[in-house]
């Protein structure tokens, strides 16, 4: 009697499994096609670390990681137990009285209870500590899931002291197999679904943080306006979040108080697709106001333990608004700018040529020069950062290596790209790129990490690669063997550009440097390659500081940067130079600001 009856709950229990999870395939395959494979080596290294050793899990949270971990080594090694259990339930075959079965079971108990320690610490977090992450309301869900997966360890214990054929041992193995059947029908619909689909998301996930691939005008894409344009990995992405609000609390608009939360767009995305509203307005979907809060910092993709990747949403639904003339004004002037003087600023590239002249350099000449130094929009007409520069002119002059610039140079395209102009973008790096390839270098060193990230990463997609080295690598590579010439140490913290420590990961050079030449580091809360945004990436450098809603990002991190006590901040980069300094303003704060070229230039 008992194989029947099975067969009937197994059939509606896995048909109910199927049929969601049918509509959620469908869903994926009528999206546009972003799947890639590219670097095969690089995806199974990261599934290798993140999926089966939980590294991304437990690393910001080690012990609600480690739980996590626990109850997720437990469910794989129970894959076959159930698999054994199901084909005897349902007549099948009953490979249960085996040797190696019961070696199996023994070795499994412990997991059980791994699992059970693991599931009752998360229930516990959730229930009574809240962390803000999670939200204030504790879901039902979530506690019957958890108490579903301790009922299936805890019958699974019992098999050991409970005989199968007595009634007890019948009761439990049907409780153990009903709660199975019921959390498969449950799991599509819940965030839990994650179980079936994380790995997946993890593989598929780019090597290349924030990747934007290039739009195709030819075949007259324009980005992303509605919600059929979404591709298949945001898709997937979209009914993969396990919902644990760490791109929320890592995420500096979120943190200063502003509409936009990362966790929200993914959730925003899943309801707006299983409601079938394939042509309401991404614009709609999530409002265009959180559209352009984003800064690009890639904190919410980098600290994403399941794979999600919000900037291919939030960039295209950008270049969607930008398609249909919907920038924001302060947008519009700087499109302006690099439409008529091909930079940020719509500055005269008199200007230019005048710092040139008079920092004494060269043109570039690849059979003269070992590199070519990038001076970006900032270099070529911010005068505080061309200070910095000429602070690196003199350690390479005092180090003999010989450099010289472009002759000319437009903006990099970054601004244009970040805010979803993509025409823009590929006007200037295409013009770029025919301007590199004539001057052959071989190297690019620049102190801007945006120049970095958007010549040597973004341009590959163009077909031009060149190595594009950031100041801070290359001048600590260069200067390996020096100390500073006073010996005099003095206490100093860093801002860790995004552009720099998170998407380049180079968060060792820059300290090295400022350790080599007299700075004692006290490190600010979020450093390395998960600092807190200035607030000027994704075009909201230009973005009118006076009507931000919640507060100012550079005053956060301002903020932050100044709890340390240290009276001096070092900075790698332009543009996070602007902003602090224009919080410090605000702050009217006694502290000193100085660019890390200068820092080692005045000590070497
Ligand atoms: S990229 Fe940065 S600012 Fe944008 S949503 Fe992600 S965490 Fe927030
Ligand atoms: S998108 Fe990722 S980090 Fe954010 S809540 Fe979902 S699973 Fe967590």
């Amino acid at each position: 009697m008992r194989t029947p009856i099975f067969w009937i709950l197994f059939l509606t229990f896995v048909g109910a499994f199927a049929a969601q999870v049918a509509r959620r395939v469908q869903l994926i395959a009528a999206a546009p096609n972003t799947f890639s494979l590219q670097d095969l080596p690089f995806r199974v290294r990261r599934f290798v670390v993140d999926v089966i050793f939980q590294v991304q899990t437990i690393r910001e949270r080690p012990l609600a990681g480690t739980m996590h971990a626990l109850v997720f080594w437990g469910f794989v090694a129970f894959g076959l137990y159930t698999t054994v259990e199901f084909l005897h339930g349902l007549g099948i075959v009953d490979l249960r009285h085996t040797a190696w079965f019961d070696v199996y079971r023994v070795l499994l108990a412990p997991f059980a209870v791994a699992v059970l320690i693991g599931i009752g610490y998360l229930l516990f977090r959730r229930a009574f500590l809240r962390p803000v992450a999670l939200g204030s309301h504790v879901s039902m869900e979530s506690i019957v899931i958890a108490l579903f997966i301790s009922t299936l360890m805890m019958t699974f214990l019992l098999t050991f002291p409970l005989a199968e054929d007595t009634v007890a041992g019948r009761v439990n193995w049907w409780v153990h197999v009903l709660v199975i059947l019921a959390f498969l029908a449950l799991i599509p619909a819940s965030k839990h679904f994650h179980l079936v689909l994380s790995p997946i998301t993890v593989f598929l996930k780019s090597p290349e943080l924030g990747n934007l691939p290039n739009l195709d005008f030819e075949k007259e894409q324009v980005g992303l306006e509605t919600v059929k344009d979404l591709g298949s990995k945001s898709v997937l992405d979209a009914f993969t979040c396990v919902e644990c609000g760490r791109c929320q609390v890592n995420c500096p608009a979120w943190g200063a108080g502003k509409a936009l939360n990362p966790k929200t767009i993914v959730l925003q995305t899943q309801e707006a697709l299983l409601a079938g509203a394939r042509d309401k307005k991404l614009g709609e979907v999530y409002s265009e106001e959180v559209l352009w809060q984003c800064t690009t910092c890639g904190a919410c993709e980098n600290q994403c333990p399941v794979g999600i990747e919000h900037l291919p949403i939030l960039i295209g639904s950008r270049r969607g608004l930008v398609s249909n003339g919907d920038a924001p004004d302060y947008l519009g002037s700087m499109y302006n700018n690099l439409e008529r003087r091909s930079n940020i600023w719509g500055l005269g590239y008199d200007q230019r040529s005048k710092f040139v002249q008079s920092a004494g350099l060269e043109t570039f000449d690849a059979a003269k020069h070992d590199v070519l130094v990038w001076l970006g929009c900032a270099g070529s007409f911010d005068a505080d950062f061309q200070k910095s520069l000429r602070s690196l002119f003199d350690i390479l002059r005092a180090r003999r290596v010989s450099f010289g610039v472009l002759a000319k140079e437009r903006c990099n395209g970054d601004p244009a790209k970040r805010t979803g102009n993509e025409y823009m973008f590929q006007e200037l790096a295409t013009s770029n790129i025919d301007d590199l390839k004539t001057a052959a270098p071989k190297k690019i060193l620049t102190s801007c990490p945006h120049c970095v990230k958007t010549i040597g990463s973004d341009y590959r997609k163009f077909g031009y690669e060149v190595e594009v080295v950031h100041s801070s690598v290359f001048v600590d590579e260069l200067t390996r063997d020096v100390r500073s010439a006073s010996g005099q140490r003095s206490t100093v913290t860093f801002h860790d550009p995004c552009y720099l420590g998170r998407y380049g990961g180079h968060v060792d050079e820059p300290r090295a440097l400022i350790a080599r030449f007299g700075g004692d580091i006290k490190e600010p809360e979020r450093n390395r390659d998960n600092p807190y945004c200035c607030g000027a990436g994704g075009g909201l450098l230009f973005a009118d500081k006076e009507e931000e809603p919640g507060s100012r990002i550079s005053d956060v991190r301002f903020k932050q940067l100044r709890a340390t006590g240290a009276g001096t901040v070092v900075t790698a980069c332009p543009f996070c130079s602007i902003m602090l300094k224009g919080a410090q303003a605000s702050a009217q704060a006694d502290v000193q600001f100085v660019d890390l070229m200068t820092f080692v230039k005045d000590r070497l």
